[in-house]
């Protein structure tokens, strides 16, 4: 629990409190990590009363965080999914990803397994504002094309779309252009919701940083967590009429899309059809 990329708006933030720990800067600090990750989960998919089901890694912090690059849990866990033909899937911002190509290979030749990225804009103005501490956007779009490139399909949670800082059309229409580029199969959009936790950190940073939002803020999320539908639907919209431009499709509701090596033929993935309802996936 807890992430040095310091996201601003960090859906996990909450989490901290979970263990007493303050969701701001005590979750950009403090990381609590279980260092037999591995063999809990090697223990737990021997036991006679698990059922195979489907592991999503990286819906809470992201399992290829910096710690990892230090602790390097992930290659145990594969290497037990694989053993045990156990699918899974993966949601990451980070590039770290790539050291564990051999594994995702061996463990997409036994089971499903769904790799997605998450890229919410490519503008680097955002970027260096809210997510500092990240990979650049086109660093993790790099991922998606060496995945690509070693037949794992990867799609692309486009999140968050941050109200009046990300959500431009030009923005929206240079990510989407980004991601169809690096051979995503599939970009889901994600607007930028605020849970407690989350919420009180993201507000005292645009209180800082862009005063003049505040109060349309408070005004689009003034329901609570999320922005208000018709946002979220135009968004959506936008996205999904883009992708259809470009020649990507929209993921299935809920995690990232699984995808077996033998369905990928084409870098530039299968053609959707633009939607029109908003997706408003729950991460936590
Ligand atoms: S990389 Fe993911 S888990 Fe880490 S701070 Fe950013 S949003 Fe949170």
């Amino acid at each position: 629990m807890g992430c040095s990329r310091t996201c601003v708006y960090c859906f996990a933030r909450r989490t901290h409190s979970c263990l007493d720990l303050d969701t701001g800067l005590g979750f950009d600090s403090q990381i609590v990590v279980k260092v037999n990750a591995p063999e809990l989960l090697r223990r737990r998919l021997s036991s006679r009363s698990w059922q195979g089901e489907h592991i999503a890694m990286g819906t809470n912090v992201d399992c290829y965080q910096r710690a990892e690059g230090r602790y390097r849990l992930m290659p145990g866990i594969l290497a037990a999914l694989r053993d045990h033909a156990n699918p899974f899937s993966i949601l990451t911002k980070g590039t770290l990803i790539l050291r564990d190509l051999p594994l995702l290979r061996q463990a997409a030749e036994v089971t499903d397994v769904g790799v997605s990225v998450s890229v919410g804009f490519t503008d680097e103005t955002p970027w260096h504002a809210v997510e500092p501490g990240t990979p650049a956007p086109e660093r993790r779009l790099d991922v998606v094309r060496a995945l690509a490139g070693q037949g794992i399909g990867c799609g692309v949670l486009m999140a968050p779309v941050i109200p009046f800082l990300s959500d431009r059309p030009d923005q929206l229409r240079a990510t989407v252009r980004a991601v169809a580029g690096a051979g995503a199969t599939s970009v889901t959009p994600l607007v930028l919701h605020l849970r407690p936790g989350a919420r009180e950190w993201f507000m005292s940073w645009l209180e800082r940083h862009h005063p003049h939002l505040v109060a349309r803020y408070a005004r689009l999320y003034a329901e609570g967590a999320y922005a208000p539908k018709w946002y979220q639907r135009r968004i959506t919209r936008q996205v999904h009429e883009l992708a259809g431009e470009y020649g990507i499709g929209p993921a299935r509701a809920g995690m990232p899309r699984r995808v077996r090596p033998a369905e990928v033929t084409d870098p530039a993935g299968p053609t959707g059809q633009p939607g029109a309802e908003p997706t408003q996936l729950t991460l936590l």
